[in-house]
């Protein structure tokens, strides 16, 4: 079984991890390190995770209660939450299922004079152009902010004129630190008021981060081919969902008290590990992973609809395609030994409840028919080819999006 996802991250990476949280470190020293590291000019901020970072800019802006934030609409559900924990209203910008990305003209249906800030996600590993979208929303008065947890790439370390940019080293993201985040600010003002507001937060416990280097470690081990099939079939065995188990091992923060763990700062063990991925890069498993996206796309090529797929700068953090039957090629797949998935870690941002007008239909058609195929470097071209048969066999076209999409699916 082709497993649906790889934790991007070494036995090495694991045994630094177990030392650091042994030995005791200056925080600010490795603090700046990492925060020097990833930005030379100094616009870097670490964090516990996006999330955190993100709350910190919300927080430290202090926009009047009822301003909008326009979000791209497919994005993580905590992204809205957090918008609206601010007394924000978080406005959906709908995206088009063939690209991922928001077009200038999706921004401008979203745009309500009370809108402050744009959230711009560069989606599965791909690249949204941003030039086109930041001359209209700044001119609009609009911060333009790029969410890049999912498309770190050790290159592209956010667009110069964008006003903060956010990257993600959470457990299933491309060199992971099993958490973490870096929010880059260009506003030094700004930035300093976020450092301050983060050095009153605790700091996340060792121990805790101990914790997540073990269960990462049992994890990677389960992903190991012949665990894996034991494993799901002791879930089928005993009618337990082994998606379900799947998810929650790499979720963070869940409970009910999200924000009281959201809003701490990183242990130096953790900060050390980011500074080591950085240090580290593997740019090779990028390219290799990148190539593996390419040729997958090339055998799908106009006969399954692969959202983002063959679009600059693309590095596949993972590989969707959209049918209308996931269910069936799931199930087909798991048969032929790939681990495919519907994934259910990001949603449809809804409306405004005063003004379902603003809803993203696009996003909404998209997402329920969006299916995760297994894609890194270590899966040599003939499975790439078998699973790309397999979908070929199985997959139905998504009819309503060819005419609203404009694309073509299907011969
Ligand atoms: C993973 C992810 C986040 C959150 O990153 P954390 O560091 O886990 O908070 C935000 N946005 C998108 C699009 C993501 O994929």
């Amino acid at each position: 079984m082709w497993v649906r996802k790889r934790l991007d991250i070494g036995w090495s990476d694991l045994a630094f991890g177990l030392t650091r949280t042994a030995l005791s470190a200056s925080e600010m020293a490795v603090r700046g390190r990492l925060e020097q590291r990833f930005s030379p000019a100094g616009d870097a901020l670490a964090c516990l995770s996006v999330r955190s970072g993100f709350d910190l800019l919300l927080a430290a802006l202090d926009l009047p209660i009822g301003s909008e934030v326009l979000l791209s609409a497919v994005t993580i559900p905590d992204m809205a939450r957090i918008v609206r924990q601010h007394g924000l209203v978080p406005v959906p910008v709908d995206l088009d299922p063939a690209t991922m990305a928001p077009s200038a003209e999706s921004v401008r249906l979203s745009l309500t004079p009370a809108a402050r800030m744009l959230v711009v996600a560069h989606l599965f590993g791909s690249r949204v152009p941003l030039e086109p979208l930041l001359a209209s929303a700044q001119a609009c008065g609009l911060l333009v902010v790029e969410d890049c947890a999912q498309a770190f790439d050790g290159r592209y370390f956010g667009h110069s004129a964008a006003d903060a940019g956010m990257f993600s080293f959470g457990p299933i993201k491309t060199a992971t630190a099993l958490g973490g985040g870096i929010i880059c600010v260009r506003d030094s003002e700004l930035r300093e008021r976020m450092r301050m507001r983060q050095a009153a937060w605790p700091i996340q416990g060792r121990r805790e981060y101990l914790a997540r280097l073990g269960r990462c470690a049992a994890l990677k081990l389960a992903s190991c081919r012949p665990v894996l099939r034991t494993w799901m079939k002791a879930c089928d065995l005993t009618g337990r969902d082994f998606d379900q188990m799947a998810n929650a091992t790499t979720r963070g923060f869940a409970g009910p008290d999200f924000f009281d763990r959201v809003r701490r700062r990183p242990s130096t063990p953790l900060l050390a590990m980011m500074e080591r991925r950085l240090r580290k890069f593997d740019s090779w498993r990028v390219a290799a992973r990148a190539a593996a996206g390419r040729q997958l796309a090339q055998l799908l090529s106009g006969r399954v609809l692969c959202p983002a797929a063959q679009t600059d700068g693309h590095s596949y953090w993972v590989f969707p395609i959209l049918v209308a039957n996931p269910s069936e090629v799931i199930a087909e797949l798991r048969r032929e030994g790939f681990d495919a998935t519907q994934g259910a870690s990001m949603c449809v941002v809804p409306p405004p409840p005063a003004q379902p007008i603003l809803r993203a239909s696009l996003a909404e058609l998209t997402l329920p028919g969006i299916v995760y195929l297994p894609l890194y470097p270590e899966m040599p071209p003939k499975a790439l080819q078998k699973m790309a048969n397999v979908v070929l066999r199985t997959s139905q076209a998504v009819a309503p999006l060819r005419e609203s999409a404009g694309v073509s699916v299907g011969p």
